[in-house]
C-alpha cells in the first residue's frame, strides 16, 4: 500500500469501513483480536474508520519483530544510518500536505495546523541527522600512566512511545528519530483516537530504508500499553498524554525497571503587566487559546490580567472572538477556518460541562460556545470560543485542565498576586508573561516554577536543539522530550578504562585498591 492510499481510503458504509491496523514487520498486519475502537471524522461526526485493539498475541508478535528488528539495526554503521534518517526528513518534507490531510481528517485540526504540527516534527527530524555528534563518547588519554579511559554511547534495545490524540505526528516525532538515529528499535502506540497518521510513518520510514522492524506500529488502548510496560524486553518507555495516565505509566513502567520519561497535562496562565501592548496581549491569547481548539498542552487558558487592564484587555478579546471563523478543517470551497472541532463529542460535552461548573461557581460568561453548530456540519463536535470573566481560584474550572476553546480571566492586583497563582497550581507545563519591562521579565523567568516560560511569546515551546518538558504533574521522571535530553535517555553509557601492556610498564603484583 503507498502513503497515498493510506490518505484516501474512503469508508462508504459500516460494512465497507476500514480498519486501521499494526504495522509489523515491514508491514500491515491485519488484526485478529476481533476488538475494534471507531475513529471519527470530528467535522461531520462520521465514523470513518475503525481502529484495531491488540490482543496478546500482537503484542508479543510486535515485541518479537521489534527485537529482530534491533539485531539488525544496532549493527548499521553510523553513515547508513544517517543515510536513512536524511531520506526520511526528504519524504517528510515533499510529502507533509498528504500527512496533513490525514491529521485534519481524524483530529479535526485546520490543515494549516496540522502543517505546522509536521514541520515542528521535521525539526526533530533535522536534529537527529546530526546525531553522530550527540552520540560520540569521550576520550582520555592517559588518565592514569599508560591507562586511557573512554566512554561509548550504545542504544537501549527496544524502546516504547505511547502517543496522545492532540499531536499525532509531532509528538511521536518528539521521540522516534533520536530513539532510531541512536540505533534502538521503536514501537509506537499511537492514539486510538486518529491512528492513520503512525501508518504513513511507518511507511516513510520503510521507504526511506529503515530495515523490517526497526520501527512498529502496534494501535491498541490500555491491553497494548500495558502490554509495553511490562514486557522484559521493552527497555524504555516515553509517554505523553494526560497526567493521571503519565502517573500510572512512570509507576508501571519504572516497577518493571525501565527508564521512563512521562509527560502529562497542563494549565498554562499567560501573566499581563499593565504596561504590556494589550492589541499584542489580545492577539496571543486569542491563537494560544483557540487554536487547534484549545487542544494543545501548551494552550493558554487562563490570563492573569494585572489591574487596571483587565476591562480593555477583555474587550480586545471579546472583538477578535467575534471574527473568528469555525467549522471543518478541511476547509470548504477552499476556504479555511480558523478553528476546528473538538476530538470526540464525549470531550466536547465534558469542555462544556466545565464551563457550567464556571458559571455555577460565579463566574461571567462573556462569550458562551455552548451548542455551536456549524451549518452543513451539525453532527459535528464543535464548540465555539468560549471567554469566562472573574472565574473565582477556588473553581474545578480554574484548577482543572479543560483541554477545548475555553479562555478564563483572573483579574490580580499585583505581579506578585498573578505569580502566586501560577506557583500554586498542581501543573507546571508553559507560562507566558507579556510585560515591556525587562527587569520584571527576568524576575518572573527566576521566580516561575514552570518548566517552560514564554517572554512576550504565548506558546513557548522550544525548538528541537533544546528540550520540552514541563515541571509539577506536568512531568514524571527527570527526562525531557529531544534535545539533548532525547540523545542521553535513548543512548546507555559504558565507560571503559584501558591498559596496553608493554614490558617496560608491567606493575607486577599489588592487591590495593588501584590509584592514580
Ligand atoms: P490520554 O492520557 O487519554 O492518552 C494518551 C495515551 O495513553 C493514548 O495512547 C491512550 O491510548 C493511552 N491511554 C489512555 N488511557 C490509558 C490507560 N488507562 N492505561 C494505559 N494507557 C492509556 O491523553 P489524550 O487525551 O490522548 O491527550 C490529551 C492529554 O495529553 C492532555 O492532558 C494534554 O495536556 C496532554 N499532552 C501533554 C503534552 C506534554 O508535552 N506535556 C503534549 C501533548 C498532550
Amino acid at each position: 500500500m503507498s502513503i497515498t492510499e493510506i490518505a484516501v481510503a474512503p469508508a462508504t458504509s459500516d460494512a465497507e469501513v476500514r480498519v486501521v491496523s499494526h504495522w509489523i514487520d515491514g508491514a500491515e498486519r491485519p488484526s485478529n483480536s476481533g476488538r475494534t475502537a471507531p475513529v471519527h471524522n470530528p467535522a461531520t461526526g462520521a465514523v470513518t474508520a475503525r481502529v484495531a485493539l491488540a490482543d496478546q498475541a500482537e503484542i508479543d508478535e510486535a515485541i518479537a519483530s521489534a527485537e529482530a528488528g534491533f539485531a539488525v539495526w544496532k549493527d548499521y554503521s553510523i553513515a547508513k544510518r544517517q543515510t536513512v534518517l536524511f531520506n526520511f526528513r526528504e519524504i517528510l518534507n515533499a510529502r507533509k500536505r498528504e500527512l496533513a490531510e490525514i491529521i485534519t481528517a481524524e483530529h479535526g485540526k485546520v490543515v494549516s495546523d496540522a502543517m505546522g504540527e509536521i514541520l515542528r516534527g521535521q525539526e526533530v527530524v533535522e536534529l537527529a541527522t546530526g546525531f553522530p555528534h550527540l552520540i560520540k563518547g569521550a576520550f582520555s588519554e592517559n588518565a592514569s600512566t599508560g591507562i586511557d579511559v573512554y566512554s561509548l554511547k550504545q542504544p537501549l534495545g527496544v524502546v516504547g512511545v505511547i502517543s496522545p490524540f492532540n499531536f499525532p505526528v509531532m509528538v511521536p516525532l518528539w521521540f522516534v528519530p533520536i530513539a532510531i538515529a541512536a540505533g534502538n528499535a521503536v514501537i509506537l502506540k499511537p492514539s486510538e483516537k486518529d491512528p492513520s497518521a503512525a501508518l504513513w510513518l511507518a511507511q516513510a520510514w520503510q521507504e526511506a530504508g529503515l530495515p523490517d522492524g526497526v520501527f512498529t506500529v502496534l494501535q491498541g488502548d490500555k491491553l497494548a500499553v500495558d502490554g509495553l510496560l511490562t514486557s522484559p524486553v521493552v527497555q524504555s518507555i516515553s509517554f505523553v498524554g494526560s497526567t493521571p495516565i503519565a502517573q500510572y505509566i512512570y509507576e508501571t513502567a519504572s516497577k518493571h525497571g525501565k527508564r521512563v520519561q512521562a509527560l502529562g497535562g497542563a494549565k498554562n496562565h499567560m501573566l499581563v503587566l499593565p504596561d504590556a501592548d494589550l492589541d499584542l496581549v489580545a492577539d496571543q491569547a486569542v491563537n494560544a487559546g483557540y487554536g487547534a481548539a484549545g487542544e494543545r498542552c501548551m494552550a493558554i487558558s487562563v490570563v492573569l490580567a494585572v489591574e487596571p487592564v483587565a476591562d480593555e484587555l477583555i474587550a480586545k478579546i471579546q472583538d477578535r472572538i467575534g471574527k473568528l471563523k469555525i467549522g471543518n478543517g478541511a476547509g470548504v470551497d477552499g476556504v479555511e477556518p480558523d478553528m476546528g472541532p473538538l476530538i470526540t463529542d464525549i470531550h466536547r460535552d465534558k469542555v462544556s460541562s466545565y464551563v457550567d461548573i464556571a458559571e455555577a461557581d460565579g463566574a461571567t460568561i462573556v462569550v458562551d460556545g455552548r451548542n455551536y453548530t456549524v451549518q452543513g456540519h451539525e453532527d459535528g463536535f464543535f464548540f465555539g470560543p468560549t471567554l469566562i470573566d472573574d472565574i473565582p481560584t477556588t473553581s474545578r474550572a480554574y484548577q482543572e485542565e479543560i483541554f477545548g476553546p475555553v479562555l478564563s480571566v483572573v483579574r490580580v492586583a499585583s505581579y506578585d498576586e498573578g505569580l502566586d497563582l501560577i506557583n500554586s497550581g498542581q501543573f507546571g507545563n508553559g507560562t507566558a508573561i507579556f510585560t515591556n519591562d525587562g527587569g520584571a521579565a527576568r524576575r518572573f523567568q527566576k521566580e516561575v516554577q514552570v518548566g517552560m516560560i514564554g517572554i512576550n511569546v504565548p506558546i513557548p515551546v522550544p525548538v528541537a536543539y533544546h528540550s520540552f518538558g514541563g515541571w509539577k504533574q506536568s512531568l514524571f521522571g527527570d527526562a525531557k522530550a529531544y534535545g539533548v535530553h532525547g540523545f542521553d535517555f535513548f543512548t546507555r553509557e559504558k565507560a571503559i578504562t584501558s591498559r596496553w601492556l608493554d614490558p617496560a610498564s608491567h606493575g607486577g603484583i599489588n592487591l590495593g585498591f588501584p590509584q592514580n
